[in-house]
Protein backbone atom coordinates (compact mmCIF):
# COMPACT_ATOMS: atom_id res chain seq x y z
CA UNK A 1 0.00 0.00 0.00
CA UNK A 2 1.42 3.32 -0.33
CA UNK A 3 1.92 5.64 2.44
CA UNK A 4 0.06 8.78 2.84
CA UNK A 5 1.27 11.87 2.77
CA UNK A 6 0.94 11.53 7.03
CA UNK A 7 2.87 8.38 7.06
CA UNK A 8 6.47 10.29 5.61
CA UNK A 9 5.86 13.16 8.03
CA UNK A 10 5.80 10.13 10.80
CA UNK A 11 9.05 8.77 9.36
CA UNK A 12 10.59 12.01 8.52
CA UNK A 13 10.74 11.69 4.80
CA UNK A 14 9.24 14.80 4.21
CA UNK A 15 9.16 17.97 6.53
CA UNK A 16 6.47 19.35 9.06
CA UNK A 17 6.89 21.94 11.68
CA UNK A 18 6.69 19.65 14.51
CA UNK A 19 5.07 21.11 17.32
CA UNK A 20 5.43 17.84 19.83
CA UNK A 21 6.31 14.14 19.76
CA UNK A 22 6.65 10.81 21.39
CA UNK A 23 6.52 7.36 20.83
CA UNK A 24 2.60 6.99 20.08
CA UNK A 25 2.08 10.41 18.60
CA UNK A 26 2.98 13.43 16.84
CA UNK A 27 1.80 16.76 16.20
CA UNK A 28 2.59 19.28 13.75
CA UNK A 29 1.01 22.70 12.50
CA UNK A 30 -1.08 22.47 9.17
CA UNK A 31 -0.06 23.31 5.52
CA UNK A 32 -3.20 25.00 5.33
CA UNK A 33 -4.34 26.62 8.45
CA UNK A 34 -7.81 26.95 8.72
CA UNK A 35 -7.15 29.73 11.76
CA UNK A 36 -4.86 31.54 13.65
CA UNK A 37 -3.76 28.17 15.22
CA UNK A 38 -3.93 24.76 12.87
CA UNK A 39 -2.14 22.22 14.70
CA UNK A 40 -2.69 18.39 14.02
CA UNK A 41 -2.49 15.32 16.22
CA UNK A 42 -1.81 11.93 15.02
CA UNK A 43 -1.45 8.61 15.76
CA UNK A 44 2.04 6.57 14.94
CA UNK A 45 -0.07 3.84 14.26
CA UNK A 46 -1.47 3.39 11.03
CA UNK A 47 -5.35 3.84 11.34
CA UNK A 48 -6.95 4.96 8.11
CA UNK A 49 -9.47 6.70 10.17
CA UNK A 50 -11.73 7.10 13.64
CA UNK A 51 -14.17 4.26 12.43
CA UNK A 52 -11.42 1.92 11.48
CA UNK A 53 -10.05 1.96 15.70
CA UNK A 54 -10.87 -0.89 17.82
CA UNK A 55 -11.34 -1.56 20.94
CA UNK A 56 -7.82 -2.42 21.40
CA UNK A 57 -6.90 1.41 20.26
CA UNK A 58 -8.69 2.67 23.64
CA UNK A 59 -5.66 3.72 25.58
CA UNK A 60 -4.26 5.52 21.93
CA UNK A 61 -7.42 7.04 21.82
CA UNK A 62 -7.72 8.45 25.22
CA UNK A 63 -3.75 9.48 24.89
CA UNK A 64 -4.80 11.61 21.09
CA UNK A 65 -7.14 13.83 23.37
CA UNK A 66 -4.95 13.66 26.07
CA UNK A 67 -2.31 15.21 23.66
CA UNK A 68 -4.40 18.16 22.53
CA UNK A 69 -5.28 19.41 25.87
CA UNK A 70 -1.78 19.07 26.62
CA UNK A 71 -0.66 21.29 23.70
CA UNK A 72 -3.45 23.55 23.54
CA UNK A 73 -2.39 24.09 27.64
CA UNK A 74 1.32 24.18 26.91
CA UNK A 75 0.43 26.93 24.20
CA UNK A 76 -2.01 29.13 26.57
CA UNK A 77 -4.71 28.46 24.33
CA UNK A 78 -7.97 27.88 26.51
CA UNK A 79 -10.57 28.14 23.69
CA UNK A 80 -10.29 25.57 21.31
CA UNK A 81 -12.06 23.28 18.35
CA UNK A 82 -11.22 19.91 18.15
CA UNK A 83 -12.33 18.17 14.75
CA UNK A 84 -12.13 15.14 13.49
CA UNK A 85 -12.99 14.34 9.87
CA UNK A 86 -14.38 10.58 9.00
CA UNK A 87 -14.68 9.61 5.72
CA UNK A 88 -14.78 12.22 2.44
CA UNK A 89 -17.66 13.56 2.59
CA UNK A 90 -17.22 14.49 5.99
CA UNK A 91 -14.30 16.34 4.50
CA UNK A 92 -11.80 14.16 5.76
CA UNK A 93 -8.78 14.05 2.84
CA UNK A 94 -5.12 12.50 4.36
CA UNK A 95 -6.64 9.18 5.43
CA UNK A 96 -4.20 8.98 8.61
CA UNK A 97 -6.68 9.33 11.69
CA UNK A 98 -5.94 12.80 12.73
CA UNK A 99 -7.73 15.60 15.24
CA UNK A 100 -7.44 18.93 14.13
CA UNK A 101 -6.84 21.54 17.20
CA UNK A 102 -8.01 25.11 15.94
CA UNK A 103 -8.09 28.52 17.52
CA UNK A 104 -7.50 32.02 17.86
CA UNK A 105 -10.64 33.19 15.70
CA UNK A 106 -14.48 32.62 16.72
CA UNK A 107 -15.89 29.43 15.37
CA UNK A 108 -19.66 29.11 14.17
CA UNK A 109 -22.43 26.32 14.77
CA UNK A 110 -23.42 24.50 13.25
CA UNK A 111 -19.72 23.66 11.02
CA UNK A 112 -19.81 24.21 7.46
P1 LIG B 1 -8.71 16.31 6.70
O1 LIG B 1 -9.32 17.12 5.58
O2 LIG B 1 -8.29 14.94 6.21
O3 LIG B 1 -9.52 16.26 7.95
O4 LIG B 1 -7.40 17.08 7.12
C1 LIG B 1 -6.19 16.93 6.46
C2 LIG B 1 -5.36 18.14 6.78
O5 LIG B 1 -4.02 17.87 6.41
C3 LIG B 1 -5.77 19.39 5.99
O6 LIG B 1 -6.15 20.42 6.89
C4 LIG B 1 -4.54 19.74 5.17
O7 LIG B 1 -4.31 21.11 5.06
C5 LIG B 1 -3.43 19.03 5.94
N1 LIG B 1 -2.31 18.62 5.12
C6 LIG B 1 -2.37 17.99 3.91
N2 LIG B 1 -1.13 17.75 3.46
C7 LIG B 1 -0.27 18.23 4.40
C8 LIG B 1 1.16 18.26 4.49
O8 LIG B 1 1.89 17.81 3.62
N3 LIG B 1 1.69 18.82 5.60
C9 LIG B 1 0.91 19.33 6.60
N4 LIG B 1 1.54 19.86 7.64
N5 LIG B 1 -0.44 19.31 6.54
C10 LIG B 1 -1.02 18.77 5.46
Amino acid sequence: MTENIFEKIIKKEIPADIIYEDDLVLAFNDISPQAPTHILVIPKKNIPKLSDSKNEDKDLLGTLLLTAKKIAKDNNINNYRLVINNGSEAGQTVFHLHIHILAGRDFGWPPG
